[in-house]
């Protein structure tokens, strides 16, 4: 394989005749000379080449390649720099209608040409990032002893209640229609109505019974009409889950889990951190630090609203009261302005959480767990499951959930039940959170969400 600019910047310039591939981010000319800045993706900065000449038929976003020696450079923030010999270009780009010109492109703009976004800093750095934590989630649960597991992306189970669904069909729509004949999902693909899944969770389930530690990393789907810089129709999730566990042992590993993933970021991906502090989110490099060395706070849903309702009542467009969930601004408040770090919120009613969490033993509440960081509000979602069959039949029963359908679900805790316990991590949460990106739709290549498919 051909060495990348990273690895050509890591060379001592002890003039080394080396080929440099990649596209033109600038062009600049000065007298005689042109300066070019080539990029190639693996590294934050580009290379800076230097003609003795013009180069009128080169511009911005044409691909090269430039044979030339590598030479001690002058400026500060190069060790080296190439005295380029002879230019190939390999492919032009029209400077009369390439997109990405010098100057600095709103990130609404950029969606709009997300086909050539990851050429820009920024939005290469988010690439490096996101590759980076995609490695280091599997290296946690690979050094844990946890099993990878793949769960299906069709499920035909429609009451987990995580999210509106996205309906999979292979049924004649507009033929129904035309005969105004209901649809009869008996004739569908899988002869039953089938969705694209919003959790893997209850099929990790049946793994973490049999291999003890196992997690899934995939894409997951949520019909949500919400509008927000946190939200995406097409998201990918991360999910362990862990027998002979507690909500305890859950925490545990949600705090480990997000601390190795900052510590990794931090380590490896240093310089495009640093750009992100510079020129996105100041004081990022020092807030995710500072979590490295915080411990993680626990605190009860009750006691939570407590802390909410001293606030003055002008702090929320939407007041805070025992049993309703709470709102973005509500969790964004607890992390930044009461705690000023993550917290663990535990102990949610048991209405406003899904049936399978382990009801608690006042009835009233479960075995959940949020957490909350500064910045973002919910990062990981969580609970200890029901493992008693007796009680998830009840549940199940008070929400109208029909256990039938859960038969193998259910099986679970009718053969070797054991407590067990998880969550899930939305991965373009976590990145956003390591960035400082405000748009959730920036840290996916192709964001999907309401009204938004392109590419
Ligand atoms: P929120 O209240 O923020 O909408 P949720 O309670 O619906 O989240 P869970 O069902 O607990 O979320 O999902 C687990 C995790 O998946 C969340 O903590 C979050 O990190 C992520 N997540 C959930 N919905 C989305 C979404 N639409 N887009 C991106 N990530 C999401
Ligand atoms: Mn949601």
């Amino acid at each position: 394989m051909k060495p990348l600019i990273k690895d050509i910047l890591a060379l001592p310039a002890a003039s080394q005749e080396v080929v440099v591939r990649g596209w033109v981010r600038t062009k600049r000319e000065l007298k005689n000379f042109t300066f070019v800045e080539v990029h190639d993706g693996s590294a934050l900065t580009g290379i800076q080449c230097t003609f003795e000449h013009t180069l009128p038929e080169l511009s911005t976003g044409a691909s090269v390649e430039i044979q030339g020696k590598l030479v001690p450079s002058p400026a500060a923030e190069q060790a080296v720099e190439l005295a380029a010999q002879s230019l190939r270009i390999i492919g032009k780009a029209d400077p009369a209608s390439y997109p990405l010109q010098k100057k600095r492109h709103s990130f609404e703009f950029l969606r709009e040409i997300a086909h050539l976004r990851a050429r820009t800093a920024t939005l290469g750095a988010v690439a490096r990032v996101r590759s980076r934590l995609a490695f280091a989630v599997h290296e946690f649960f690979h050094q844990q002893g946890f099993q990878y597991i793949q769960t299906p992306i069709i499920t035909t189970s429609d009451a987990e209640g995580a999210g509106a669904l996205f309906q999979v069909t292979t049924l004649d729509l507009e033929a129904l229609a035309r005969s105004a004949r209901a649809p009869d999902y008996q004739e569908d693909f899988f002869g039953k109505k089938s969705f694209l899944t919003v959790s893997g969770q209850l099929e990790a389930e049946t793994y973490a019974t049999a291999l003890t530690r196992v997690y899934t990393f995939g894409p997951t789907f949520r019909a949500e009409k919400s509008n927000t810089t946190r939200h995406l129709a097409e998201f990918w999730m991360i999910e362990p889950e862990l027998a002979f566990a507690n909500l305890h042992d859950n925490m545990c590993l949600a705090e480990n889990f997000l601390k190795f993933l900052l510590s990794t970021a931090l380590c490896d991906c240093e310089a495009d951190l640093r750009f992100f502090d510079a020129h996105i989110e100041k004081g990022l490099l020092d807030s995710l630090k500072s979590v490295l060395d915080s411990r993680f706070t626990h605190l009860s849903y009750t006691d939570a609203i407590n802390e909410l309702e001293k606030a003055s009542p002008e702090s929320f467009t939407c007041k805070p009261v025992w049993g309703c969930d709470l709102q973005s601004e509500h969790e964004r408040f607890l992390t930044e302005k009461v705690v000023r770090g993550p917290i663990i919120l535990t102990d949610y009613p048991k209405e406003i959480k899904a049936f399978y969490m382990k009801l608690n033993a006042d009835g009233e509440t479960v075995r959940a767990m949020d957490v909350l960081v500064p910045r973002l509000g919910e990062i990981i979602g969580g609970s200890q499951r029901e493992d008693n069959l007796r009680t998830l039949e009840s549940r199940m029963q008070e929400l109208g959930i029909n256990p039938q359908a859960y038969n193998w679900y259910l099986d679970l805790r009718r053969y070797g039940s054991v407590p067990h316990a998880g969550f899930g991590l939305g991965f373009e949460r976590l990145v956003q959170y390591v960035t400082g990106m405000t748009n959730i739709r920036d840290v996916i290549p192709y964001p999907r969400a309401v009204g938004q498919a392109e590419f």
